[in-house]
């Protein structure tokens, strides 16, 4: 049961449900099933912090749900409402992400029960400095043991303080800068990693609509171009996701709902000025051509194409699943949908493309990140200039031989050599298109499989178990 003492289940429970469910359709036996499912480490610590003149005692955790692939990873949460059993289900979601996109790492999670809008900047530097030592102390972080990652309430700003953190307490470590990713770019970060998870999102839902028959079978016609999208949490991952997928896709963001309440506009709103609008204003209320609907609520129930949760788990919940009206749920943040909701929303015939596929481009960028690290060398660094002399003097070849002259616009396309942005990209987009084509095929030829989480879980079990029974157990 949850902690509010409600019918619900709790969030660790809801994962457990999907896990079981989708369990019996692999041949997996049930003590390794077991093995699987539960965290193999909790780290439940309370540290005190000096606020001003005050004594303060922060609660925290981090989670290590598999230690079948090591390092463990997984991203680190500032929020006020974190609890062990929310870490330990996010942790476990981590593991079958990982498995999922082929990131060869265990899952885990870390939580820091604060609101960072209560703190300073000075504040929060204090709290997550002690909060890394008390990680240190246990050998909860380390490029080989459990690297962490920014999440809800976290970004590069506070990865670089673990970075420095470690490195404080581990001078001299050569693959130092591999022990946390998300970091910002001149620190040991990667290009393209900020927007990681919401590109993954937008290559997710491209990749599902690419299918004509599977678009048809909701009533929606292939391509993601035209189509509406309503977006829950305008943070990094809802921000990304609509931005890219209405710049690189044509998609219609027509709602947004944050905080402060939901905003409308059937002709689409422009998320990259909204983003703007908000960091001025603080607020998304009141952006131009735009009408504020009458509850914050009201986003669940509008009429769209696709429905991206991009905030917090248990939004979508056996209270409102009904009122949904959306063809698609898209899953960004993790958990938004309990799994009861799920069977109705199912029973509705709307499709859930599942958190641990959809936002697995963080994790996905997040390994590229620590690959980086771990070769000390930015990707592209090695081949961009052979790439380009080759390309170039291939058009130059091909002009000779024609007789007829590229324009410059068209010379520079043609003889870009790889940097390393382009080729995280390229291998988000191909991480995000294999994956959901392992989930469609498992959903397609296993019966019985009633959605594309359960198909999502047999891919990842059955990789995870691969590892337990070729790996042995000690002793
Ligand atoms: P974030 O802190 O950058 O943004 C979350 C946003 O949601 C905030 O702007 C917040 O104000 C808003 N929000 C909170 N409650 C809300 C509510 N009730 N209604 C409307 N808006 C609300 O966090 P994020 O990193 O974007 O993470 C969002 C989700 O995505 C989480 O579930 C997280 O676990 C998941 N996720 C994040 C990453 C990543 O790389 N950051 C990767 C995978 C999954």
């Amino acid at each position: 049961m949850s902690n509010t003492g409600s019918h619900h289940l709790s969030f660790f429970e809801s994962v457990n449900r999907n896990f079981d469910r989708a369990a019996a359709h692999t041949t997996i036996p049930k003590g390794l099933l077991e093995q699987i499912k539960v965290c193999n480490a909790v780290y439940e610590v309370t540290f005190p912090v000096k606020i001003g003149n005050q004594y303060q005692v922060i609660e925290a955790y981090r989670v290590q749900h598999s230690h079948h692939r090591l390092p463990t990873k997984g991203g680190i949460r500032f929020s006020h409402l974190v609890n062990r059993d929310e870490v330990m289900a996010l942790a476990a979601l981590m593991s079958y992400k990982c498995a999922l996109v082929d990131v060869p790492f265990g899952g885990a999670k870390g939580g820091v029960k604060i609101s960072p809008r209560k703190y300073t900047e000075a504040q929060l530097e204090k709290i997550t400095r002690r909060y890394t030592t008390e990680l240190i102390r246990k050998n909860f972080i380390g490029p080989g043991l459990d690297v962490p990652a920014p999440d809800y309430g976290t970004g590069s700003r506070e990865m670089a303080w673990i970075l420095d953190t470690y490195l404080t307490f581990n001078h001299g470590e050569i693959d130092a800068a591999a022990c946390v990713t998300g970091k910002p770019e001149n620190q040991s970060g990667i290009r393209g990693r900020t927007e990681a998870t919401g590109r993954g999102v937008y290559y997710g839902v491209r990749q599902f609509l690419s299918y004509p028959e599977d678009c048809k079978a909701i009533g929606l016609t292939p391509g993601i171009a035209g189509k509406t999208m309503v977006i829950q949490g305008l943070g990094n991952v809802g921000s990304y996701s609509g931005m890219i997928s209405q710049e690189e896709g044509d998609a219609v963001v027509i709602a947004v709902s944050e905080i402060e309440g939901t905003i409308y506009s059937e002709k689409g709103i422009n998320i990259d000025k909204l983003v703007k609008f908000r960091k001025e204003r603080g607020t998304i209320i009141g952006f131009p051509g735009t009408k504020t609907l009458p509850n914050r609520e009201d986003w669940v129930s509008l009429e769209c194409d696709i429905l991206v949760p991009a905030a917090l788990e248990n939004q979508i919940t056996t209270d409102n699943a009904k009122k949904v009206k959306a063809k698609i749920i898209a899953e960004a943040a993790n958990g938004p949908v309990t799994s009861e909701a799920a069977d109705i929303l199912t029973k509705k015939g709307i499709v859930i493309l599942p958190d641990m596929y959809l936002n697995a481009g963080g994790v996905t960028v997040s390994y590229f990140e620590w690959l980086k690290n771990l070769s000390h060398m930015r990707f592209g660094r090695m081949e961009k200039r052979y790439q380009e002399n080759s390309l170039r003097n291939l058009v130059a070849t091909l002009e000779r031989l024609t007789g007829q002259n590229l324009g410059v616009k068209e010379k520079d396309i043609l003889t870009h050599g790889a940097d390393e942005v382009d080729l995280v990209r390229s291998g988000l987009e191909d991480t995000m298109v294999n994956a959901y084509d392992q989930i469609r095929e498992i959903y397609k030829r296993k019966k019985g499989i009633e959605d594309l989480r359960s198909a999502a879980f047999v891919v990842a079990l059955n990789k995870i178990s691969g590892d337990y029974v070729r790996l042995g157990i000690f002793p």
